[in-house]
């Protein structure tokens, strides 16, 4: 039998807009036999997505994607396997939590002073109680009609040098891989390809990321160029990692990978699942 393997998933607890049950379900339907949801710096869905998947007979793989500020760019850190109910994973990302609702009202703010008003208050609602994200602002600025898509409004408001861009510090690399592994959980880094860094920032990053204790990297992601896979594989290659895959979903109308589309890792690197209990064949 083949396995179906996606490791990166986002539900209304972050930035996504399926809640945790429904993405569940429309993953059991894609055919998706291993599951993870890693919302952006919150594992408060994991429990609603754990009774899913008992009923909906996926496997689910309790996650997170950690921010994190390495040598002033911001990384993602998934967490696979980790317990949520862990004080210092819980601590450590209700700093990022507390960070992130400070963060959304400064952008409100800023975005108040060229003329965009009532931006926090729909984002907020938006969220719908879940925390609040670059992406509900993008929202709000599309629906609005101020910006044609979700990539227009990125590139004029919300990075740096832009009206909406609010800096600040996420966690640090060595205290996000150690709180994902108190937890009992595997370190990812998430889609390494999509940061903008040089050559050898990256393998920088990535040599960092192993001496903290990190295990693998996403080779496969909805956020790479299928150009890129050659190059990720030999990463874990060259520092001795394992690979990780996943589409990095944030619903049905986002456009990244659809659920169960997933193509597999390329056979020269060893897949994270490798000895994974629940896995028995891993062929994506
Ligand atoms: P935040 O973690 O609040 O800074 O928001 C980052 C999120 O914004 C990412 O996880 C993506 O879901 C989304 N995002 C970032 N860049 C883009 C883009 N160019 N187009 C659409 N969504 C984006
Ligand atoms: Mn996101
Ligand atoms: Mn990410
Ligand atoms: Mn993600």
């Amino acid at each position: 039998m083949v396995c179906q393997i996606d490791l990166h998933t986002h539900s209304t607890a972050s930035d996504g807009t399926l809640p945790p049950s429904e993405l569940v379900r429309r993953a059991a339907a894609a055919s998706v036999d291993v599951l993870a949801l890693t919302d952006h710096d919150s594992v408060a869905g994991v429990s609603e997505a754990a009774t899913a998947a008992d009923a909906a007979g996926v496997a689910l793989v309790p996650g997170v994607e950690v921010s994190v500020t390495w040598q002033a760019s911001t990384v993602h850190i998934v967490g696979l396997g980790v317990d949520v109910g862990h004080p210092r994973l819980q601590q450590g990302l209700a700093g990022l939590q507390r960070f992130r609702a400070w963060r959304a009202e400064e952008m409100g703010r800023r975005l108040s002073r060229v003329g965009v008003s009532g931006s926090y208050e729909r984002a907020r609602e938006l969220a719908g109680g879940g925390l609040i994200s670059r992406t509900h602002f993008a929202r709000f600025l599309v629906e609005t009609g101020r910006c044609r898509d979700m990539r227009a409004v990125f590139r004029n408001y919300l990075v740096p040098g832009k009206p909406g861009h609010v800096s600040g510090e996420w966690a640090e690399l060595p205290d996000a891989v150690a709180w994902i592994r108190d937890a009992g959980g595997q370190a990812v880094i998430a889609h390494p390809a999509r940061y903008k860094m040089s050559r050898s920032k990256l393998r920088k990053l990535v040599g960092a990321f192993k001496e903290a204790g990190g295990e693998a990297i996403e080779v496969v992601s909805g956020s790479h160029d299928r150009s890129d896979y050659p190059s990720m594989a030999r990463l874990t290659r060259d520092f001795d990692l394992l690979a990780s895959a996943g589409s990095d979903y944030h619903g049905p109308d986002n456009p990244w990978i659809a659920l169960g589309r997933l193509p597999f890792l390329p056979p020269d690197c060893t897949p994270i699942w490798h000895d994974w209990p629940l896995v028995e064949t891993t062929a994506g």
